[in-house]
């Protein structure tokens, strides 16, 4: 397979080039199909493996013609959000994002605790396509009303076995309560644990399961 066979928009096969990536890992060669499908995904997979990449750029494309040169915060409302365990995580994970998505005109954010909000409300109401969150950091913007999740159409659980470990299920749930019911739902993790499997059950809609 090569990312030729995706039918991804120029723009963003001039992004991959640019990284040196030719061929797509195992992980990516089975999602990016499924998630340019619109399905929801439940897959196992370690950092590492390239799974950044099997949902961000799906997501691009996904986002693309919803894409706005306009500067009116309305014209970008968040349509994805990626929520991931740790601040380290989702700042490596808005870098990748950030790198996939430099030709396209959408936007993005990356918010997580322990630093200043003010900078992130700056950014969040310039309005972002594409939003990367810690969950109570995000749960803190959604209260000051700096972040609106009621368009959000793409969300992504990365490392969800560890935000479980970490005591998220209740923001986690808060926040799945905000978001649209006719949304997609990507959920990857380390291992399919009884609790994984319950919270897939809860939030996904027949899944596509992907194991590497
Ligand atoms: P991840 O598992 O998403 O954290 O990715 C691990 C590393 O692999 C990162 O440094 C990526 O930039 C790199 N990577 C992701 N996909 C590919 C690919 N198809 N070819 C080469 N490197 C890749």
């Amino acid at each position: 397979v090569s990312f030729d066979a995706f039918g991804l928009a120029p723009e963003i096969r001039k992004a991959i080039a640019e990284q040196g990536y030719t061929t797509p890992t195992p992980i990516q060669a089975q999602a990016i199909p499924v998630v340019l499908s619109g399905r929801d995904v439940m897959g196992a997979a370690q950092t590492g493996t390239g799974k950044t990449a099997s949902f961000s750029l799906p997501i691009l494309q996904r986002l693309l013609p919803l894409a706005s040169t306009s500067t009116s915060p309305a014209r970008h409302p968040i349509r994805a959000l990626i929520l991931t365990p740790t601040r380290e995580l989702a700042d490596q994970v808005a870098a990748n994002v950030f790198a996939y998505g430099k030709y396209t005109a959408l936007r993005s954010a990356v918010v997580f605790g322990g630093v200043d909000m003010n900078p992130q409300s700056e950014a969040l109401r310039r309005g972002v396509e594409i939003l990367i969150a810690t969950p109570g950091r995000l749960l803190d913007h959604v209260q000051q009303k700096t972040a609106n999740l009621g368009q959000v159409q793409m969300l992504v659980l990365d490392e969800a076995d560890r935000m479980l470990d970490m005591g998220f299920l209740p923001d986690l749930q808060r926040i799945l309560n905000l978001l649209p019911d006719s949304r997609q739902t990507l959920l990857f993790s380390a291992t399919f644990s009884n609790e994984i499997k319950r919270l897939a059950g809860s939030y996904l809609r027949d899944p596509q399961t992907i194991e590497t």
